[in-house]
């Protein structure tokens, strides 16, 4: 088995556990990925595989982009790792700088993860720190929402409304408060915002808010646009209202762009394409085109100078941080993907590509088995009608995709659409036609 720069064995898939996977399936009829190039893979067979999801929705500049592996070769001869803590070097401050100039006006501070679990746990640890800082104790309750995905750490999983992700691991977070999710029938197959819904499920915040004392809730964390549980876009009015209700009651909002940060629906962020404005911002995947682990959490001036300007002299302010935050690697990863984000103008790319991948995309409603279509930007959902197991369906199709050249991401019986935005309209097409005729061919 060829991998780059050494040859590898795998005599054995055994010893490796593998995440998110059906371990004894995988190790029967495994799909090893052994090169990607631009829109496709390889798999361990020869065969060409079109990634339909931008692998996990990470891979936006498509893949073995040479600027990115020159820049982490480079770096990692000039200097391969630098202690981040009372420490520093200089590819941190300037990725943070990168980054700012992406965020909303006023979101101008930046710390450095290494996934987007990790993110999401800073972030709430920030919501702590912030409300300690002001002397205001007594906010301690979060509220999230159901069907959110904030990654799998002991506290995005507590802010998680996936039930599989929840139910096995019941030691998560105390004083979490859900708010219903956004996907209702009267919005079935719309394209982008639906009509419906909007005021009445974000009022669900402020029913939390007066259920428990608004004065004891810390922050209300979303998805702009939920990713994982199958492309959510909020119902229009939805995210001004959640803000409007923050604002009233002293609310920290945070959005996890993890999945729609840097370009996915044709803006810098989410954010930017509700005109919506969150406190607090998570982020990975895109970040360094996933050729690098690493995650961030952009704040409001106001959060990093509470915490920061006006702790005591003398101590560190904020008791939090990773081995491997910033490490110069990812930096290098992160300073090249903002450098071709730029010059290959990609977000614009995927906003001029947006309206042809949803009309694509919209074509499969002809199909039996599809029940609903949601999207926006360079993102959708198709929903199919489950089976007897709930999920079989997806895991079978996703399997069946791969062997038929197409790679999409599943969860339970909905894919989840995402191309890289360099993809031209035949790498759409062929992502569509791949996605109908394997579903057209599967009997269960
Ligand atoms: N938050 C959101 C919205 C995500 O979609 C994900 C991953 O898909 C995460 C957090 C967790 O990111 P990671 O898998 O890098 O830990």
């Amino acid at each position: 088995m060829e991998t780059a720069g050494a040859k590898v064995t795998a005599n054995s898939l055994e010893e490796h556990w593998m995440p998110f996977t059906q371990n004894r399936d995988f190790k029967n009829n495994p799909r090893l990925v052994v090169k990607s190039e631009g829109m496709y893979l390889w798999d361990h067979k020869g065969g060409k595989v079109v990634d339909g999801s931008s692998s996990l929705f990470n891979v936006a500049c498509g893949h073995g982009r040479k600027e990115i592996a020159e820049a982490v070769y480079a770096q990692l001869q000039q200097n391969d790792y630098a202690a981040p803590f009372q420490m520093g070097h200089p590819g941190g401050f300037a990725l943070a700088k990168e980054v700012t100039k992406l965020t909303p006006k006023g979101i101008g501070h930046v710390f450095f993860t290494n996934s987007g679990s990790e993110s999401i746990d800073t972030a709430i640890k920030m919501v702590y720190a912030y409300h300690a800082a002001r002397g205001d104790h007594k906010r301690h309750r979060f509220v999230s929402r159901e069907r959110a995905y904030h990654g799998v750490n002991i506290g995005g999983v507590s802010l998680s409304g996936m039930v599989r992700n929840r139910e096995a691991f019941p030691g998560v977070m105390p004083y979490v408060s859900l708010m219903r999710h956004t996907h209702i029938p009267e919005n079935k197959f719309a394209r982008g915002q639906g009509e419906h819904g909007g005021m009445e499920l974000a009022n669900d915040l402020e029913r939390i808010a007066l259920t428990y004392g608004p004065g004891t809730i810390a922050a209300c964390f979303v998805e702009p646009v939920a990713g994982s549980t199958g492309c959510l876009v909020p119902p229009k009015g939805y995210l001004e209202r959640l803000r409007e209700i923050c604002d009233k009651y002293g609310i920290l909002l945070v959005f996890d762009e993890v999945i729609t940060g840097f370009g996915r629906l044709g803006t810098p962020f989410a954010g930017q394409a509700f005109g919506v404005t969150p406190d607090i911002m998570t982020m990975a995947k895109a970040l360094t085109n996933g050729a690098q682990p690493m995650g961030a959490v952009a704040v409001k001036d106001e959060i990093y100078d509470t915490v920061v300007e006006k702790a005591p002299e003398g101590m560190i302010e904020f008791f939090h941080g990773y081995t491997y935050s910033a490490h110069p690697a990812a930096c290098a990863a992160g300073l090249a993907t903002m450098e071709i984000f730029k010059k290959d103008k990609l977000f614009e790319k995927a906003a001029k590509l947006s309206p042809y991948f949803l009309d694509k995309v919209w074509e499969l409603k002809s199909l039996d088995a599809v029940t609903d279509i949601r999207g926006m930007g360079l993102m959708a959902a198709v929903d199919l009608k489950p089976g007897k197991v709930p999920g079989a369906r997806g895991n079978e199709l996703q399997k069946r995709m791969f062997w038929n050249g197409l790679h999409i991401k599943w969860t339970g019986d909905t894919a989840i659409l995402a191309p890289p935005f360099v993809a031209e309209k035949a790498h759409i097409d062929e992502i569509i036609e791949k996605f109908r005729a394997t579903i057209v061919a599967f009997k269960d």
